[in-house]
């Protein structure tokens, strides 16, 4: 699949999701792939060969190709081709040989010899897509955050992921918006924690009366701003 560049508009629409804007922008990626893929690419060679070498999708993309796949003749073709790679992998049952013993050397002999040959060779086609775009998108990124109109909209977002934070830390290129995007990162912790400080005060019995505010579900937007919002398993290698 084409790697796609990122339009101001497009960052300016990630900054405004209330998610970490590289997970947004990853997020938007996976769902066009899972369209167009399933839809349009079934009858793609390159395509079906390298699917086959994975052995199919990670566990978190078959979810959602399965959850928002819109093409369930897509999705049958490549399941019945991944079967048939599995099955064909796998191979016939070995011959046994007369002796207990021979019969069980030969039974895990086989056994492990089609290991190998069953075990995939690529990572999930999906996650290694966005291991693909994720950098084109933080530079995207950075080169918004070079300019004075691309901080005043970035001010929008909950701040970065912190594996998307070290992939933008990492990359600093362009870097003039580093500074303005670390100084805007530690604001959203602070914040964050501001909030997380006042829920756990008042889950104190000494203040339980206090109603609870904003500060309410603090944990839950904390713990996911930390993690990311990104489905894949092997985005993180
Ligand atoms: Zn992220
Ligand atoms: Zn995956």
């Amino acid at each position: 699949m084409l790697i796609r560049t990122v339009s101001p508009a497009d960052l300016q629409a990630a900054y405004a999701q209330g998610l970490c804007p590289i997970c947004a922008l990853n997020e938007r990626d996976e769902r066009r792939y899972i369209d167009t893929m399933f839809y349009d690419q079934v009858t793609n060679v390159t395509w079906r060969a390298q699917i086959r070498d994975a052995r199919g999708f990670c566990a978190a993309h078959t979810t959602r190709i399965l959850v928002e796949g819109r093409s369930a003749l897509g999705v049958a073709l490549i399941a019945d081709d991944l079967l048939k790679t599995v099955r064909e992998a796998l191979g016939a049952a070995p011959a046994l040989r007369s002796s207990a013993l021979s019969r069980f050397r030969t039974v895990v002999g086989a056994g492990r010899r089609r290991v190998g040959a069953v075990r995939s060779t690529a990572a999930c086609p999906l996650c290694l897509h966005l291991r693909q775009q994720t950098p084109v998108h933080i530079r995207s990124l950075l080169q918004d955050l070079a300019n004075d109109g691309g901080r005043t909209a970035y001010t929008l977002s909950p701040g970065l992921c912190v594996a998307h934070l070290v992939g933008v830390l990492d990359s600093s290129d362009p870097p003039e918006g580093i500074p303005f995007l670390i100084e805007h990162q530690q604001r959203c912790w602070q914040r964050l924690n501001d909030e997380l400080q006042e829920f756990i005060r008042k889950s104190d019995y000494q203040f339980a009366g206090e109603p609870i505010g904003e500060e309410g579900d603090a944990w839950r937007r904390a713990f996911r701003l930390l993690a990311g919002w990104q489905t894949g398993q092997q985005l993180r290698n």
